[in-house]
């Protein structure tokens, strides 16, 4: 079984983003940036089923600019067998993303695709879906657990008050939650190994796609300021004041 995992390059998630002094986006230049969390889970899982001997190869794709060779770097120290570069301009919508990996899979044809629920930095949470769809493949998303049995890939999904368990059959693609797995820890002399792996890179204007975008950014601005609290010296001062909606942020 060959299993296909998508990784994108993201802001590392404990940056604090700025915004640009003209709102049109955040700012990004010379900030640290990593594998999105969710797309580690998708990978570590991966990798779990390679080490329980029911996967047979691990690539890990990754589109964008040839920056992205990080996160490709990254995963083949995680343990990824193979590594490829869809090379592209970096701000690639979930439409492209997923029409990319369509032709990818095309390409590679995997058994299971996992990706990550979502981008932490535009909070899409599109791409596994519209990916799904267009292969007309069964989607399990936000996966917190996963299993094998055969042809079928059995999914719990964690949803509104309990869980729901989903039997997709295979290929199918799977969106990774948070809860499915702690990823490994990357070791120096994996990564360093890692930089001597080859990446292959594919242009994506070969994979005849078309790339335009379908949304505009019109505006990014900060969260609206807390106001800041009030102490309080009793419980029963807290009622009054609950009570009578005195400085009471509601
Ligand atoms: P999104 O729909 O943008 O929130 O992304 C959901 C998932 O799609 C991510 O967690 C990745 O697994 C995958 N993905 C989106 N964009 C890219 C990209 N440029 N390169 C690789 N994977 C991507």
């Amino acid at each position: 079984m060959k299993i296909l995992v998508a990784v994108k390059r993201v802001v590392d998630y404990n940056i604090k983003v700025r915004i640009k002094a003209d709102g049109s986006d955040v700012d990004i230049e010379g900030v640290k940036m990593g594998i999105n969390p969710f797309d580690e889970n998708a990978l570590e899982e991966a990798l779990r089923l390679k080490e329980k001997g029911i996967a047979t190869e691990v690539v890990a794709v990754s589109l964008g600019t040839s920056a992205n060779q990080d996160v490709l770097r990254h995963s083949l120290a995680m343990g990824a067998d193979r590594a490829i570069l869809i090379e592209a301009s970096a701000d690639l919508q979930p439409l492209a993303v997923a029409k990319l990996l369509k032709s990818i899979v095309a390409r590679e044809e995997p058994n299971l695709i996992i990706l990550g629920k979502q981008a932490i930095d535009d909070d899409a949470g599109q791409t596994g879906q519209m990916l799904a769809a267009l292969l007309d493949y069964p989607q399990g998303t936000f996966a917190s657990t996963l299993q094998i049995e055969g042809d079928e890939v059995t999914v719990t999904r964690e949803v509104d008050g309990g869980t729901e368990t989903l039997a997709l059959a295979l290929p199918a693609v799977i969106t990774a939650d948070l809860r499915l797995n702690e990823p490994r820890f990357v070791k120096l002399p994996n990564l360093m190994m890692a930089r001597k792996k080859p990446i292959e890179t594919i242009n994506a204007a070969e994979l005849g796609v078309n790339l335009d975008a379908r949304l505009k950014l019109i505006q990014v601005s900060e969260p609206a300021v807390r106001k800041a609290g009030i102490k309080v010296d009793s419980v029963e001062e807290l009622l009054s004041k609950l009570r009578s909606h005195e400085g009471i942020l509601v």
